[in-house]
This record gives C-alpha cells, sequence and structure tokens, in this order.
C-alpha cells in the first residue's frame, strides 16, 4: 500500500492506510505503547494495546526501537476526541522499520536553546527536523511559488543561465575562482549579464531562480558567499518607475498569499506579524533621506560617507518609513552612479536610474533601468576600466536592444526579515560563509 501523508488521515476514518515517518516519541505505559509518528506533514499517534495477542511481535519492536528510526506503519485510522495530538490515532497491524536510529543524536532537536548554531549547522540535516526550522522552509518554498505564478501570470519566461563564466563580470573584486581544465573560470556573481543578453535576444519579461556567489569576507547576519537570487529583467519600460511599480507589485502579491497562509503560524511559532504592503510603496532619494534621519532622528554622518546608505541609516529608513508613510518598506533613489555599476543608466547629473529597496532595516534588492545605447554603455565600462572582460556584454547592444531594467531579490534575506530569524544561517538551507563549506 502506498503511504499517505499524515496530515491526509482525516481524510481515511475507519479505513485501512500506511504512512511513513520518524519515531518522534514513544511512551510505553504498561497496557499500552503510545508512539508517535513525524512526517513533514504533521505528526499522529500511533496506539499499541499490549493485552492483544496479535500485537505481541509489535509491542516487542518498539520496546527496543531508539527514537528517530524511520517506520512504515499500516493500520486503522481511528478518530478519537481524547487523543490531544489532532483527536485520532492509528490503530496498526504491521510495524516495519526501514531504518534504525543511533541510540544518541548529537544534541536535542527539539530544544534548541542551548544548542551552539556551528554544531547546529554542522548537523543541519539534525537540526532541519526541529519543526520551527522545517518551517522556515516550507514558508520559503512558498514564497518562491507565489512570486513564480505572479511572473508567470503576465507572461514572463522563466529562464537558466550559466553560473560558470569566463571572464570575471561586473567589477571582478568579488568572484570566485575555479580551476576549468587548463584554464580559469568564475562562479557567476550575479545574472546580470545573461538577463540582458536576454532582452537583446528580444525577450520582453523574464525571471531566473538560481544560486550566485560572492567571494565576500564577511562575516554578517545577512551575508553569505553563496545565496538564492530571485533575478527578473523586462524590455520597453518607459523609466525605472515601472521596474519599481512591479516589484512592489510582486511583492504585495506574494506577502498576501503567504498571509492567508500562515499568518496564524508565523505568529505563533516566530512571533512576527505579517503586514502585506500597501501600493504604491514610498519613495525617497538618498539626499532625501539623509536630510530626514538628520531632522527627525539627528543622526548625522559626514558627507563623504553619504553617497551610499550606512549600515545605520538603513537601519533607521525601517523606522523613517514606518513613521513617514506608515509604510514597511522603503524604496531608495538617486544614488550617485559612480559608486554603482557600469550597466546601470545614470541621467545627465550623474545619478543613477536605479534604487535599493529597503525592508525592516536591510537592503533586500538592487534594481535600476539598464544602459542600453551602445555608445553608452560601452563609454560607462571603460570609465571603469572595463574593456576585454566585457567585450561579450558590450556586444549585446550593437544589433538593437530595446530600452529595460530589471531588479534582484534575496531569497534568503528576505525569508530572514519575514520570520526574524537572526541571520541568513538559518533562512538558507544549508549556509554557505567564509569559514562553512560543509557540508
Ligand atoms: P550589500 O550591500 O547588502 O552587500 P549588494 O549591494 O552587494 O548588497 P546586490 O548586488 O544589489 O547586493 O544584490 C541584490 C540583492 O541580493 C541584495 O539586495 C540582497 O538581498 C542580496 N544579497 C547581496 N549580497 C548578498 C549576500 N552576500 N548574502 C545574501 N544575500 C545577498
Amino acid at each position: 500500500m502506498k503511504s499517505i501523508s499524515i496530515k491526509e488521515l482525516s481524510n481515511y476514518y475507519d479505513k485501512e492506510v500506511t504512512i511513513s515517518g520518524f519515531v518522534d516519541n514513544i511512551r510505553n505505559l504498561q497496557w499500552v505503547q503510545f508512539v508517535i509518528i513525524r512526517d513533514d506533514t504533521s505528526k499522529v499517534q500511533v496506539t499499541i494495546e499490549k493485552s492483544e495477542e496479535s500485537n505481541k511481535e509489535m509491542v516487542e519492536l518498539i520496546e527496543s526501537l531508539p527514537l528517530e528510526s524511520t517506520v512504515k506503519i499500516t493500520g486503522k485510522v481511528v478518530e478519537s476526541p481524547k487523543v490531544k495530538l489532532n483527536g485520532m490515532e492509528i490503530i496498526p497491524s504491521s510495524i516495519e522499520v526501514t531504518s534504525k536510529s543511533d541510540e544518541e543524536l548529537p544534541f536535542n532537536f527539539k530544544d534548541l536553546n542551548n544548542v551552539n548554531l556551528d554544531t547546529r549547522l554542522d548537523y543541519r540535516f539534525i537540526d532541519l527536523r526541529n519543526d520551527k526550522n522545517m518551517l522556515i522552509f516550507k514558508i520559503q518554498s512558498d514564497i518562491t511559488k507565489y512570486m513564480r505564478e505572479f511572473l508567470y501570470e503576465k507572461e514572463f519566461t522563466e529562464i537558466h543561465t550559466p553560473k560558470l563564466i569566463g571572464t570575471a563580470s561586473e567589477s571582478g573584486s568579488e568572484v570566485f575562482e575555479v580551476k576549468y581544465f587548463d584554464d580559469k573560470a568564475y562562479l557567476a556573481q550575479s545574472p546580470q549579464f545573461y538577463k540582458q543578453m536576454a532582452m537583446a535576444s528580444g525577450f520582453n519579461k523574464i525571471f531566473e531562480v538560481a544560486p550566485v556567489f560572492r567571494a565576500e569576507n564577511s562575516n554578517t547576519s545577512r551575508h553569505a558567499t553563496e545565496f538564492t537570487s530571485f533575478d527578473v529583467e523586462m524590455s520597453y519600460i518607459d523609466s525605472s518607475q515601472d521596474v519599481m511599480d512591479l516589484e512592489a507589485e510582486l511583492i504585495a502579491y506574494t506577502f498576501d498569499k503567504i498571509s492567508k497562509k500562515y499568518k496564524d503560524k508565523i505568529k505563533e511559532v516566530f512571533n512576527m506579524d505579517i503586514v502585506v504592503p500597501k501600493l504604491p510603496f514610498p519613495r525617497l532619494s538618498l539626499s532625501d533621506i539623509y536630510k530626514e534621519l538628520e531632522e527627525r532622528y539627528n543622526y548625522k554622518v559626514d558627507e563623504s560617507e553619504k553617497t551610499d546608505l550606512t549600515t545605520e541609516a538603513e537601519k533607521l529608513c525601517y523606522k523613517l518609513s514606518k513613521d513617514k508613510f506608515n509604510h514597511e518598506f522603503l524604496f531608495v533613489t538617486d544614488y550617485p552612479a559612480d559608486k554603482r555599476a557600469f550597466y546601470h543608466m545614470r541621467d545627465e547629473n550623474g545619478l543613477l536610474l536605479g534604487y535599493d529597496l529597503i525592508w525592516r532595516g536591510v537592503e533586500i534588492t538592487s534594481g535600476a533601468q539598464r544602459e542600453h545605447r551602445y555608445e553608452e554603455v560601452v563609454k560607462n565600462a571603460e570609465s571603469k576600466g572595463l574593456k576585454d572582460d566585457v567585450k561579450f556584454y558590450l556586444e549585446f547592444f550593437k544589433y538593437g536592444c530595446p530600452p529595460h531594467g530589471g531588479f534582484g531579490i534575496g531569497l534568503d534575506r528576505l525569508t530572514m526579515l519575514l520570520l526574524g530569524v537572526p541571520s541568513v544561517k538559518e533562512s538558507q538551507f544549508l549556509f554557505r560563509g567564509p569559514n562553512r563549506l560543509n557540508p
């Protein structure tokens, strides 16, 4: 008999079913054994009466079975209001052990309060057995699903760009070099060039969800050396405002869906409120932000630092956005273009036609209108000292390329902020950082 998931059991009262899962708990009493089985949808109690002669073998098996072993159990589902766990139980007719666990686990994953994070990451497969940790990835999966759903509805095409590249793209400073037969290759630090290639190929709207690699030797709560980026690009835009509008709509749609499915659960498990953001999202220029931060909160920084948001200013943007706009998100615009990548379009005053999106005090996105005019993009590349490395890229703009723009959202950061977990180390399935390449 094919196993069904534990969540579905209430559709099978008085029927014989097979379930598979981990042995979550055993209570071995004088007359009865209660065995709790866990799969990734729920838990259920299996009740074995010791007095029943036909249960003898199962009783003996359970007596010596270590917790966290996996089993396949066939039995009858019985509605049973007195059972605290979902008001049901399974009366088994057979139990097969499909894998036996060691008696002693590396740590108690049901109570992680005193377990060191490095130990947890060393044994991430055990750590993820924790209900709360598993929930993070159920929710992350739905975030991706709803974002995809939104974009598919708008007729975006999902593409898959190469992660092994021949030249150190963009700036060259943050890429991992890998041996490539007798030559060198690099791991892509973003799909930027290939997203734009799709525009030059005539795709109007594309997106990609994929890993990107950054050789950043920084140990902060929001940086990883490999993370998942949700990248979007679209053609025939009039300005970067169109890009911001699309991103705001995408986030509002996704949060609405996540809220409908998980609002109460997120409150119960993570003690976080999910607020579905209103459209449009507020926008402020970088210089106006510094003015407001000084006026409102007496936050002062040296002029020389005002070419970007300081980490502290980023944090204060959350407060500012809430106080000024009653909104959790804030688009920050008008960065000086010379501090940014050469492929963004800039205006005649040298300001970037792009933005960062700040949520809950952290940058979650950079987006922009890109420079699609051949002469201009060549000039911008040269001003950054880039030539041969980006030759293939510059060609994209030589044979007709529509005006376009796009953005990239860090999925791990988005998840971290949504659920209020302390670091991307916990919102990434398996964290990669300067000091962590295993497991
Ligand atoms: P930061 O200034 O915070 O390092 P960045 O300006 O390098 O970010 P972008 O290159 O604009 O970031 O990348 C787009 C998005 O990807 C960011 O807004 C963020 O959500 C995510 N991101 C960037 N770097 C990392 C990283 N090292 N780890 C996790 N997510 C990241």
